[in-house]
């Protein structure tokens, strides 16, 4: 499951290309300024990040530069109106992995996407993928856990909610942000599919592994 973040203030554009992407199979989050975007994406298991630079609070640029200062190296594509060759050689520098302005085609933008998550999952490939907490370890690479001398496989969601645990050990999250996360999209708050989901990690990982934070959330046990 791959799962994009959105940043993009002007509401018809941000649907358009959602619509685009969840077509074609992309999981699909948005962020309307700066301030989101980065609350967002620092930490987050996004895999690709399609930013745009004119977006309230902060310019796209400072969100990108702070994202990348923070060693989030997920691929950064630039959407913007700005067509200066100086705004292009800003945004690569700023730490941006492809550049496209707008009036923009739905399916240039789609190709270069595909094109930049190639790139990084190659490059996933020789970089370390493995998560452990204590006797659990994660391969974020062959999506298998391993708990003691025991493999087993989970169900792709119930492994992306195990890698978002996995990647904030000790953090306290809310169901928001785990609906956010994992389901990428917005739920019934009044749904409890987080409370149902952690309760299989519970049973196929150890039962006190994942911690109930009463009123907030869940947390990771180190
Ligand atoms: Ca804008």
């Amino acid at each position: 499951m791959t799962r994009i973040l959105i940043a993009e203030d002007e509401a018809r554009i941000a649907a358009f290309i959602e619509k685009g992407l969840r077509s074609n199979g992309f999981i699909t989050s948005v962020a309307t300024d700066a301030q989101s975007t980065a609350n967002m994406a620092l930490g987050s298991t996004f895999d690709l990040l399609i930013l745009d630079l004119g977006l309230p609070g902060k310019d796209g640029l400072e969100v990108l530069e702070e994202l990348r200062g923070q060693g989030e190296n997920f691929p950064v594509i630039i959407l913007t109106a700005r067509d200066d060759i100086q705004d292009k050689v800003a945004g690569f520098e700023a730490g941006a992995d492809d550049y496209m302005t707008k009036p923009f085609r739905f399916e240039e933008l789609l190709a270069r996407v595909k094109a930049r998550l190639r790139n990084s999952s190659n490059q996933q490939a020789t970089e370390n993928t493995v998560i452990q907490i204590g006797s659990i370890v994660l391969d974020l690479h062959t999506r298998k856990v391993r708990v003691g001398e025991e493999t087993i496989e989970l169900p792709a969601r119930e492994f992306v909610l195990a890698e978002t645990f996995f990647r904030h050990p000790g953090q306290v999250l809310s169901r928001e942000q785990l609906l956010d996360r994992v389901w990428g999209y917005d739920y019934d708050p009044g749904s409890n599919i987080v409370d149902v989901y952690v309760g299989y990690l519970r049973k196929k990982l150890g039962g006190d592994l994942i911690e109930t934070v009463r009123g907030i959330g869940y947390r990771l046990r180190t």
